[in-house]
């Protein structure tokens, strides 16, 4: 038995003196902070320490195989414990062959199998014609399935134009739909260099007009959405009516909508380019607001990396450069330096990225610091900063390089015990 002392924890959403005690794998107490427990190995932390649970990224692109000159689940899972993050789910597409049928998922469960040092759920995907694949998915433990409304960037994952039929095949196992939102009879043909040509090109009308679409299919058929990576604000009101009026709908935004701004970004900096993009300041505000008041269920890092080449940062053309963000490493810092600012708590951090990511999944025994969790712990020196250098990600391009953030994670515990360079990560099954 091993008892871990905390001045700062935060447990039941707030922060708290606590003693964690575990055993094996588990947390089995939690009690006061010097509480006797006979037998027990001392952990202490130290006075500028915050102990929270391990998080929970529930939107990794890890790319293996097949394009794990990308990425991959050896450098993502270390990146991921550095970061804090101790269990994530891999997304369907990137990777080759694309996770849209159990044959495809085997393969990726091979791929990833002993090489991770963090646990690993996965998502399944949903491309035109495999609804008879879905409850397979489901079946062989997916976590859900994911869909793109608009093309997804890679031929081998087509958009599903109009979801109802997979929304219908999900609703009757009472399963979990992700849709990337965008309309793309709203947005244009993005080239050149200028950062406002590209989000022009990516209007916020049309995540919004894919939203309503996702939304009246989830009317329609009962069934469960998830909108991931929410960047435009404007579609906040319509969202917050649809959860009112009962439609099953949850909402994550990003560390990068939550902290950069397109004022901000220097033209040619294909760094930043995701999709949907980074928009203006005002925008950000009202996501915080969002968030706040719970509209935005939580935050996951979208980390999606690819090779230097991609990114066309010698052309530095919008048009041209892979989107996507890589971040997973940094998720936490980039997400808490801003929280802190605008006057957020350590225990709504974890919220937004460990709770209710493990809600979203189902992972019961994620996300929390109680008796009967996994032992999966960070600990957090909030008020140290770092100068963000090297990562783990196997390619080193980042918007955030070179910036100073709050919160150092100095250590990770996974099921019991420190993360080390021995991969313990499992694979993982929807309970
Ligand atoms: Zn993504």
């Amino acid at each position: 038995m091993i008892v871990i002392r905390a001045d700062r924890a935060i447990v039941d959403g707030a922060e708290q003196p606590v003693a964690v005690v575990v055993d094996g794998e588990l947390i089995v107490d939690v009690v006061e902070r010097d509480a006797a427990v006979p037998g027990a190995e001392e952990v202490l932390l130290a006075p500028d320490e915050v102990l929270l649970p391990g998080l929970v990224d529930t939107h990794v692109h890890v790319n293996e195989p097949g394009r794990a000159e990308w990425e991959g689940f050896a450098t993502a899972t270390r990146a991921a414990a550095a970061g804090g993050v101790t269990t994530i789910v891999d997304m369907p597409l990137n990777s080759l062959p694309p996770t849209v049928d159990v044959a495809a998922l085997e393969i990726k469960r091979k791929a990833a199998d002993g090489r991770c040092s963090v646990d690993v759920g996965f998502w399944g995907g949903a491309v035109p014609g495999n609804e008879g694949e879905l409850r397979g998915l489901h079946d062989a433990g997916v976590q859900g399935v994911k869909c793109f409304l608009i093309d997804s960037g890679v031929p081998e994952f087509p958009p599903l134009l109009d979801p109802t039929a997979a929304l219908r095949a999900i609703a009757a196992f009472d399963g979990l739909m992700l849709a990337h939102a965008e309309d793309g009879a709203l947005v244009t043909a993005a080239k050149g260099r200028h950062y406002a040509d590209f989000v022009a090109s990516r209007p916020a009308a049309a995540e919004d007009s894919a939203i309503a679409r996702l939304l009246a299919a989830a009317r329609e058929t009962g069934a469960r959405v998830h909108v991931v990576h929410l960047s435009s604000a404007d579609a906040l009101p319509m969202l917050a009516a649809a959860k009112a009026e009962g439609v099953r709908v949850t909402v994550e935004t990003c560390p990068h909508y939550l902290t950069l701004t397109a004022e901000e970004v220097p033209d040619g900096d294909t760094r930043f380019k995701c999709c949907p993009p980074v928009r203006g300041s005002a925008n950000q505000d009202a996501l915080w607001q969002g968030l706040a008041d719970g509209t935005i269920d939580m935050v996951v890092s979208d980390h999606s990396p690819c090779t230097p080449e991609l990114k066309r940062l010698e052309t530095g053309d919008f048009g041209e450069a892979w989107g996507g963000i890589a971040s997973l490493q940094l998720s936490l810092p980039v997400t808490w330096s801003a929280a802190r600012e605008r006057g957020h708590s350590l225990a709504d951090v974890v919220r937004w990225m460990a709770q209710r990511p493990a809600d979203l999944v189902g992972l019961s025994r994620k996300g929390c610091i109680a008796a009967g969790q996994d032992a999966d712990l960070a600990v957090l020196a909030p008020d140290e900063t770092f100068v963000v250098g090297q990562l783990h990600h196997r390619n080193p391009l980042t918007p955030y390089s070179g910036r100073t953030l709050h919160g150092v994670v100095r250590n990770t515990w996974l099921r019991g015990a420190p993360v080390t360079a021995v991969p313990r990560g499992r694979l993982l099954r929807r309970e």
